[in-house]
């Protein structure tokens, strides 16, 4: 029953959400509904219970024989980025619906009932939050979260999210739609989104935590436009040369954070004048970038942020402009939990395989679940060319060794 069944499901899910380059599933639309389709038609095939909760996630389940305990449960997310790859999220799916049915045609009768879920709605890059279906079934999204509007379409989350089934109403009001403590824990086997399994030539390894991080989706910087020519230095509110001074005394300041030990990644990944009224001959006016600023420590981050505040305010004095920052969107960093980064590493060295422990610079939803109380761990499978782009690249055979880690981890966590 399950040869060759992960083999099935990427393809199929490739199958439905190639948009001409890469994989777009974006998150609460039809596209990525018919991908938890796709995972929810095989589970019900597996003989498994499917169901869906009020953030229109899907779960599907091996029943315990002591239901009442708290689960062991595991997943990750269906949504991917525009013109991404097919395994950043749908690998720990996958992955969990593998080890999952394993368990069941071995005729291996969980104590705790195992349990599947198949998030909505992680990345970001839709409406500039990311961890949406996670923080929503934690209750942690708010009104003004659900009125963020779509980077493309304009469309508030709030009616995207309605569309697809999610409860609105219970979600604004911050009600929990599950239970931490229904969770004995939560495993995520996911992607690596950088180079370093490849670099160590190790097929997966264990997370140790997670950096949070601090961002706004566009500063702007407002200056005065006016004539290149007739315009002298003194009496100029140039942007570009603003932005240009902030960005060079924020890698200043990084530079010296990295060499007193802190963990800190900076980047401005979009940033630009107005195409509309910008001229080779045009003092610009106004500037707007991106700020992405992450960590595994909430005070490192609080300490760069402050820094980043008080350079904004000393180059608008400095050179006559103004800097307005719009909303900031947090997400808090996470460690993974001692037990079970343990319990996963056995598993890898009874395997035979290198063990060696690393941490996730990119953010996942098994960080929500942490924050929320749920022992998480997670399980990083190698990956060649990074991620959220359609070059993103994993070997069948490292992802059966991760899922064989995962597969391993509940049997022993559920027995
Ligand atoms: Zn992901």
């Amino acid at each position: 029953m399950t040869d060759g069944l992960a083999e099935r499901l990427f393809d199929q899910l490739r199958a439905e959400s190639f948009d001409g380059v890469g994989i777009t599933r974006e998150c609460y639309t039809k596209t990525e509904t018919r991908a938890l389709r796709i995972i929810e038609a095989e589970a019900q095939r597996l003989g498994l219970a499917t169901s869906w909760d009020a953030g229109a996630n899907l779960w599907a389940e091996l029943p315990g024989t002591e239901p009442s305990l708290p689960a062991v449960a595991c997943g990750s997310h269906l949504d991917s980025v525009p013109q991404g790859g097919n395994f950043d999220g749908a690998a720990g799916v996958i992955a969990g619906l593998q080890a999952i049915a394993k368990l069941k045609e071995e005729g291996f009768q969980p104590r705790r009932s195992i349990r599947l879920l198949a998030l909505r709605g992680e990345e970001s890059a839709f409406y500039g939050q990311a961890y949406l279906g996670s923080l929503a079934l934690f209750g942690r999204l708010r009104g003004e979260d659900l009125a963020t509007t779509n980077v493309s379409s304009g469309r508030k989350l709030g009616d995207a999210m309605a569309s697809v089934g999610v409860d609105v109403a219970r979600v604004e009001q911050g009600e929990k739609l599950l239970d931490p403590a229904s969770l004995a824990c939560w495993l995520e086997l996911h992607i690596e989104q950088g180079p370093v399994l490849l670099a160590r030539d190790m097929p997966a390894a264990i997370v140790t935590g997670i950096r949070g991080n601090v961002r706004h989706r566009a500063v702007e910087c407002l200056g005065e436009a006016g004539h290149s020519g007739a315009v002298p230095r003194w009496l100029r509110h140039d942007t570009v040369f603003a932005v240009a001074d902030l960005i060079t005394r924020l890698d200043r300041h990084w530079r010296t954070l990295l060499e007193r030990g802190r963990d800190l990644v900076i980047t401005s990944g979009i940033i630009g004048t107005d195409p509309a009224e910008h001229a080779m001959a045009r003092i610009p006016g106004k500037m707007t970038f991106s700020l992405d600023i992450r960590s595994q420590s909430p005070e490192t981050l609080e300490a760069f942020y402050d820094l980043f505040l008080s350079e904004c305010e000393g180059i608008a004095q400095e050179r006559g402009v103004r800097f307005t920052t719009g909303r900031r969107v947090d997400a808090a960093p996470a460690q993974m939990d001692a037990g079970l980064i343990e319990t996963l590493r056995t598993q890898l060295r009874e395997m035979g395989l290198p063990d060696e422990p690393i941490p996730s610079g990119a953010g996942h939803d098994a960080a929500v679940f942490a924050n929320a109380g749920v022992p998480s761990g997670m399980i990083f499978v190698r990956n060649a060319n990074g991620s959220h782009n359609p070059k993103e690249s994993m070997e069948m055979s490292d992802f059966h060794v991760g899922a064989e880690v995962l597969r391993r981890a509940l049997r022993e966590l559920a027995a």
